[in-house]
């Protein structure tokens, strides 16, 4: 590929926000949860940098048989278990632990002939007040018990619908009480926290986190503040270059619907970065855009409505910007928070939507 756009995956940083989590849960194991191909990293890039994790979480069987191809002898969690039958015996060749969390599953695993090979872990999922995924308290136990019963490694499994907020219900205190009560007596460990229950709710993390958005620098909450205070670090590095430079005039007015206007002359950078690119066409005017304007990086709002290939930039902080200059997306210097604030939406859409084929593997 040609046009200079380029999302580079800095595994330096993955390191630095894994240690980052086990600073913040010492007594637990960490599943990295890399589904979407690791929040669009790549899985390779995770490998590599997040290799010192005790397991990885994803959601499909053929994911996990790249893992094991690539050398990763660890665990392996599938998030939402299989999806038939037939997924059994790979999952139990590539050495898989299951989500189990409807009665179908539990079926097919009563007649799955594990025995030749190692019984699944299996965390069951309690549904405690989320409505997705899961069993409600009564039948958890119920099916706690067949699986046990069929000789299968039992362990126990919520996920919180508003760690990230305060003021929403069910609330983390509720959803916990709710599990702590349904698996009294029951044995195995617990896995319960995703990174907004890690960061704001260090009394609800169980014996194994599951960590996603924070091991790629990016907030729950969608605010950067966050992800300063926990000191995590952005892991991709959207870049691209200004294309062509426009000089306007007052009234001169930019892209699709005319949506900005300007108000007196100014120059104006095209970037080659759009909407196909994955960069969200619903950006407001005023999106911060990283130019390296002669080595001094300053900061550039984007002006107009975002092209599928193509965004418009004012450049009247970056007199020395011109064609062939260095912009940054989104990254170190411009989080991918800011982004999605001004996108109306949240970094993890961002991040899951970037291009496979832009990714560059750097190891700082
Ligand atoms: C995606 C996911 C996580 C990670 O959530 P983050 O908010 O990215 O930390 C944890 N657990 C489950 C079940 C998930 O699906």
């Amino acid at each position: 590929m040609n046009r200079p756009i380029l999302a580079s995956i800095h595994t330096a940083a993955f390191q630095h926000n894994l240690g980052r989590v086990r600073e913040m849960a010492p007594k637990s194991k960490i599943w990295s949860v890399i589904k979407a191909r690791a929040y669009g990293h790549g899985f390779e890039a995770a490998l590599k940098g997040l290799a010192s994790t005790d397991g990885f979480a994803l959601l499909d069987i053929e994911d996990a048989a790249w893992l094991r191809e690539h050398g990763w002898k660890g665990r392996i969690l599938l998030l939402e278990g299989f999806f038939h039958e037939n997924e059994l015996s790979r999952a139990a060749e590539f050495a898989c632990d299951l989500v189990v969390h409807c009665d179908a599953q539990v079926d097919w695993l009563e007649g799955f002939k594990w025995k030749y090979h190692q019984p699944f872990n299996v965390f069951l999922k309690m549904n405690t007040g989320m409505n997705r995924l899961g069993f409600k308290p009564e039948a958890y136990r119920t099916a706690f018990h067949r699986l046990h019963a069929a000789g299968y490694h039992m362990h126990h499994m919520t996920h919180f619908s508003n760690a990230d907020q305060v003021d929403r219900l069910p609330s983390v205190a509720s959803q916990q009480e709710l599990f702590n009560k349904t698996i009294v007596g029951l044995e195995g460990v617990t896995s319960l926290a995703n990174s907004a229950a890690i960061m704001w709710h260090r009394n609800a993390l169980g014996d194994w986190v599951r960590p996603g958005i924070m091991l790629y620098g990016a907030s729950p909450t969608g605010l950067y503040a966050d992800i300063q205070h926990a000191n995590l670090q952005a892991v991709m590095q959207l870049e691209s270059e200004v294309i062509d430079v426009q000089e306007l005039e007052k009234g001169d007015r930019i892209g699709y619907g005319g949506r900005f206007e300007a108000t007196g002359p100014m120059r104006v950078g095209i970037v080659a970065c759009g909407y196909a690119d994955g960069y969200p066409r619903h950006a407001k005017d005023g999106t911060p855009v990283w130019v390296a304007n002669n080595k001094q990086g300053v900061i550039c709002p984007l002006v107009g409505r975002v092209s599928m290939n193509m965004l418009a930039i004012d450049l009247r902080n970056a007199p020395e910007a011109g064609v062939g200059t260095s912009v940054q997306l989104w990254g170190d210097k411009v989080p991918v928070d800011d982004v999605a604030m001004m996108s109306d939406t949240i970094g993890y859409e961002l991040l899951c939507a970037i291009r496979h084929e832009y990714l560059l593997l750097l190891s700082n």
